[in-house]
């Protein structure tokens, strides 16, 4: 068995590639592969209608949000945000606490208006990265606040103290944390998120936009990023990607059957404390990211001795647990544990890290 830690594209749960997997030649007895089947079709019609009522009913979406499927990754989003919302000349501020938030702030500020800048992130006195919240303020005159509530890279998560940004609209990218625990999505004006990490495979983006904000693009927007083209043509302005958005549709109906978000919080807590306590009680390995803000899901962590890291990324491999090495831009080592990865696989990664605690300290 293979343990993926990988921080997407990474694993599915095991019941939606089993029905994927027979799917994919032969949908529902159609004949047809799911993906030989047109968009166009009342096949299709019906996975997309089906994949959009339960994210609704999973995330409580009220009906004043529209569910957009589309292209372009979450690179795309960070185009299509400020095309979408900011005027010519207009300002935003991005709440900056890591890799993505500074990526999508640097895509606005270069291409298309101003975008103030509030690093959020500092070293704290225990050494330990942390946020501070009270810089996520809003600067009179800006069009919206932007935040990344997951940074994948440096695994900091900041759901549980939202700013309160009053009748600015809070942008949030929640690309790697979607569906792994309640969220009210009424706190925000849009929500973006790539499928890869939670509920899918690579290539379709969600957002999840409040039905005001939409219609304000600007005129050279391209068509397939502007949220109201998008929105009248039933995200299907040119051909989605239907494979994706199938998958997306397995996902949803998965996590119902366990019982919703809320029972997938209830695993992602169990899972991330037992990874974190063990690193937490080892002299071996640190965690640089101070509790209050840690990621449930992207689990960074470096050993005191970093010489020791390619023979831990090699000893792991060869036990089937992978994808351990940490982000380019960061260096260490980082589990992803996200929804398809159950307990077990976790209870298999912290085995390992004692095991060569013990032979190498
Ligand atoms: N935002 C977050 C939080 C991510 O983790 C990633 C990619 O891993 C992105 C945005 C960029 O997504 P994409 O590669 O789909 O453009």
């Amino acid at each position: 068995k293979v343990w993926n830690f990988y921080a997407g594209p990474c694993m599915l749960p095991d019941e939606v590639m089993e029905e994927a997997q027979r799917s994919f030649r032969n949908f529902e007895d159609t004949g047809m592969g799911v993906v030989e089947i047109s968009h166009r079709s009342a096949e299709f019609a019906d996975i997309a209608s089906k994949a959009e009522s339960l994210l609704r009913e999973l995330l409580h979406i009220p009906t004043n949000y529209r569910v957009l499927f589309e292209q372009g990754g979450g690179r795309g989003q960070f185009a299509a945000i400020p095309l979408n919302l900011l005027p010519e000349n207009g300002q935003a501020d991005y709440f900056v606490t890591g890799h993505w938030s500074n990526c999508a702030a640097k895509e606005c500020a270069e291409k298309y208006g101003k975008a103030i800048i509030h690093e959020c992130t500092y070293l704290n006195s225990d050494g330990q990265y942390d946020v501070d919240f009270s810089k996520m303020t809003v600067t009179p005159g800006s069009t919206y606040a932007y935040i990344c509530i997951n940074e994948t890279v440096n695994g900091i998560e900041t759901l549980e103290n939202l700013p309160d940004t009053g009748n600015v609209p809070l942008i949030a990218d929640m690309s790697s944390n979607i569906m792994t625990r309640p969220i009210d999505v009424s706190k925000f004006g849009a929500i973006i998120f790539g499928l890869q990490k939670n509920v899918g495979p690579s290539g379709m983006t969600i957002t999840i936009v409040r039905e005001d904000l939409i219609g304000h693009a600007r005129k050279y927007c391209p068509s397939v990023l502007d949220w109201a083209v998008l929105d009248k043509y039933g995200s299907m302005f040119n051909t989605p990607c239907t494979f994706a958005w199938y998958m997306a549709y397995l996902n949803f109906k998965w996590i119902k059957s366990l019982g919703g978000v809320e029972e997938l919080e209830r695993r992602n807590i169990e899972k991330s404390k037992m990874l974190y306590n063990y690193i937490d009680d080892s002299d071996f390995y640190v965690s640089k990211i101070s509790p209050n803000v840690r990621s449930r899901v992207n689990c960074v962590f470096t050993l005191k001795d970093e010489t020791l890291n390619n023979e831990f990324i090699a000893q792991s491999k060869a036990l089937g647990l992978v994808g351990l090495k940490g982000h380019k831009v960061l260096g260490g080592m980082r589990a992803s544990i996200y929804n398809a990865m159950p307990i077990e696989g976790v209870k298999a990664l912290v085995d390992f890290l004692k095991d060569f605690e013990q032979r190498y300290i």
